[in-house]
């Protein structure tokens, strides 16, 4: 089995009064792909935000490739990062959002080389050379100059996707990539990320997308109400789901 490069040990999240995250657990292998299902509040989102410290939890850890996400330890105590540092993590960890979240006054070459550039120092000319090539990979090459705004929302994912590939990360976070998407558009996304998985990048994918866990993932995690409540390989979780919640979440979605 290869390494553990995701390890979310006992994670609590509250806000305020409300218990988002009441104990979270979950393991992934490095070149392993995990999809994340649930009912919309069960803390999915939540959880992949903790995991890049977006949001800082209340209780328990969180390490990637076997750093400490967000704190440092000293003794038995955890002392928070600085933001600087935080920020340097994150560049380990890359994020795509429902919503694309690409900067919309710079060229789809720019998005890409923008990070690269600013912190981590790359060189301008070998950030270009890598975003061509991203874009390449993920059938946009004749679209470098174009504005956000000039393409259509599968193709603004994509490109979303090669950004969050240009820092190299670690570990890749996608939450709902497909969710914003007319469904004509769904397939082109879920291909480019087929297609990172077959190539051993470590993912975990926030989705409704039941025939693409199937095929794609190595484990299905079932969340509800802010825990784990089953997870394990497609075949068992989704079709032999052994908890009444998931059994009801599934007839809903399937
Ligand atoms: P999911 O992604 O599974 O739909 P979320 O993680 O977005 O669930 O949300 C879980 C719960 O936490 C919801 O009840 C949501 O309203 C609440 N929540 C999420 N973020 C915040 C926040 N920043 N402040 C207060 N409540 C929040
Ligand atoms: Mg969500």
């Amino acid at each position: 089995m290869s390494a553990v490069m995701v390890d979310v040990h006992g994670v609590h999240k509250n806000f305020g009064p409300l218990q988002v995250l009441r104990g979270v657990d979950l393991t992934v292998r490095a070149g392993e792909v995990t999809v994340v299902l649930g009912p919309s509040g069960s803390g999915k989102s939540t959880l992949l935000r903790t995991i890049n410290h977006l949001e800082k939890v209340d209780r328990g850890w969180i390490s990637i490739d076997g750093e400490l996400i967000g704190y440092r330890r000293s003794g038995n105590k955890l002392h928070e990062l600085k933001e600087k540092d935080v920020l340097k993590q994150r560049t380990h960890i890359g994020f795509v959002f429902q919503n694309f979240n690409l900067f919309p006054h710079l060229t789809v070459l720019e998005n890409l080389v923008e990070a690269p550039v600013s912190a981590l120092r790359r060189p301008r000319r070998d950030a270009e050379e890598t975003a061509r090539r991203l874009l390449e990979r993920v059938g946009l090459a004749d679209k470098t100059g174009a504005y956000p705004r000039q393409l259509s929302g599968g193709q603004q994912q994509r490109v979303a996707i090669a950004r969050a590939l240009a820092l190299e990360p670690k570990v890749l976070l996608f939450d709902e990539p497909t969710s914003a998407l007319d469904p004509e558009l769904v397939g082109e996304v879920l291909d480019v990320i087929k297609d990172l998985a077959r190539t051993g990048t470590t993912m975990i994918v926030v989705t409704h997308e039941i025939g693409f866990a199937r095929e794609v993932a190595d484990t299905v995690v079932f969340m509800d109400g802010g825990v784990v409540v089953e997870q394990g390989p497609p075949s068992a979780v989704l079709d032999a789901p052994r908890h009444e919640r998931t059994r009801a979440f599934l007839s809903k979605v399937l």
